[in-house]
């Protein structure tokens, strides 16, 4: 399996540093984003290291695209947000901060303002973590 020793992503697969995770399969992993721009922020990816979309094998995408869809579902009906934006970011250009395949699922509000490159800001743990128990619950639904 490809591996960056530096990725800090890889390193959440590895479970060498922490995260809070909601989804867990052969070829993916979802986890919530530290830096929530929206109440339940995911990221999905896959568990070996590829950079960017440019780089993803066809075949993982399909794996990541079925997660994504598992996860955007148990968002909607844990959260019911107005909608949901998918964000898949690659290159400084479009703000990617990390070198590993992601894509956010982000739950949105009407006239919420989000702009597609946003800063971040740490959330509160406490609150990531109640909607991540939320997301796992309702994930046995889809
Ligand atoms: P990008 O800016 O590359 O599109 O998105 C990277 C995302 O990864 C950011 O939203 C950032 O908050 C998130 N992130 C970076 N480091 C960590 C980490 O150590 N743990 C978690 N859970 N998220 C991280
Ligand atoms: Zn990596």
């Amino acid at each position: 399996m490809s591996k960056d020793p530096d990725c800090i992503f890889c390193k959440i697969v590895a479970a060498e540093i922490s995260s809070i995770r909601v989804l867990e399969d052969r070829h993916t992993l979802a986890f919530m984003d530290i830096n929530p721009i929206a109440p339940g922020h995911t990221l999905i990816i896959p568990k070996q290291h590829w950079q960017n979309l440019y780089e993803m094998p066809d075949a993982q995408l399909g794996f990541v695209s079925a997660s994504t869809k598992r996860i955007a579902a148990a968002v909607d009906k844990v959260l019911s947000p107005d909608g949901v934006s998918l964000i898949q970011a690659n290159g400084p250009g479009a703000a990617q901060s990390v070198q590993h395949f992601h894509m956010h699922i982000v739950p949105r509000t009407l006239g919420d303002g989000l702009s597609i490159n946003w800063p971040q800001r740490p959330g509160h743990l406490d609150e990531i973590r109640s909607i991540a128990e939320q997301l796992c619950d309702a994930l046995e639904q889809f």
